[in-house]
């Protein structure tokens, strides 16, 4: 976890996050978005803690990570290195048995995709006392390789999720589907957008569902034309390191 990256490595992550950036401002400004309402989410599931502490020291403030074991060990690693901390994002399933660590050491956890786990979550946010973010993983094509809740059970869940002691729902995670074209992710990233603000008119004065979270290294363009507030960049962040 531990090999110190050399200056050339250095070098290619600051340009690839550089750009990455003007990337994603070149996406908001071809569908007249303010770019500073698009945050990049470092997704640094491929690589070890060094290198992801220089993508931090390039400018990227908050880190995806999509298993949890290797967040904790990462976030222990920036703790005994005395590196200032990025925001953490938890992107993949949590299992529920890695809930109570996991929830000390994130801001957000994007992928709640259950009502059982959200629960649990607040259980224990409730114990640490620590209020915390999360993001409902949606899966609206019935897609069964992928996680997520349905449309329907979402509906008929929303109200409990919004009251959830110590948990603020913040919005939606999506993925679109492997291998579609343009159009169909375009499509698909919409109505993720529809049914937020679908579920927003039903929640005013519950829960602000600001948050859209889609978009990756192969669509973050599709997303951010359908109203995406955050992507998640990993593989282009990597170029010429993996
Ligand atoms: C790996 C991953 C990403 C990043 O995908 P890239 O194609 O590497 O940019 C985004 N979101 C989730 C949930 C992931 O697991």
């Amino acid at each position: 976890m531990t090999r110190p990256a050399d200056q050339e490595t250095l070098e290619i992550i600051r340009n690839n996050w550089q750009q990455v950036c003007s990337d994603v401002a070149d996406a908001c400004k071809q569908v007249d978005r303010d770019p500073t309402e698009v945050t990049i989410v470092g997704v640094a599931k491929y690589v070890d803690a060094a290198l992801t502490a220089q993508l931090v020291a390039a400018g990227c403030t908050i880190i995806g990570e999509n298993r949890p074991q290797v967040l904790w060990e990462k976030f222990d690693w920036f703790q005994q290195n005395g590196i200032s901390m990025p925001r953490w994002h938890m992107i993949g399933h949590l299992q529920r048995n890695k809930v109570r660590r996991t929830l000390a050491s994130v801001d957000m956890i994007q992928s709640v995709d259950s009502v059982r786990l959200a629960k649990e979550l607040s259980d224990e946010a409730v114990r640490q006392n620590r209020a915390i973010d999360f993001l409902v993983d949606v899966n609206l094509t019935q897609d069964a390789t992928k996680t997520g809740i349905g449309r329907e059970e979402l509906c008929l869940q929303a109200s409990a999720l919004s009251e959830l002691p110590k948990l603020r729902w913040c919005g939606l995670m999506a993925m679109s589907s492997f291998d579609a074209d343009s159009a169909t992710i375009a499509n698909e990233f919409s109505e993720v957008r529809k049914l937020r603000d679908q579920l927003q008119q039903s929640l005013v004065g519950k829960s602000d569902l600001r948050e859209l979270s889609m978009g990756m290294s192969g669509d973050y363009r599709e997303a951010i034309a359908q109203g995406a507030t955050l992507v998640r960049i990993g593989t282009r962040l990597w170029n010429g390191i993996l």
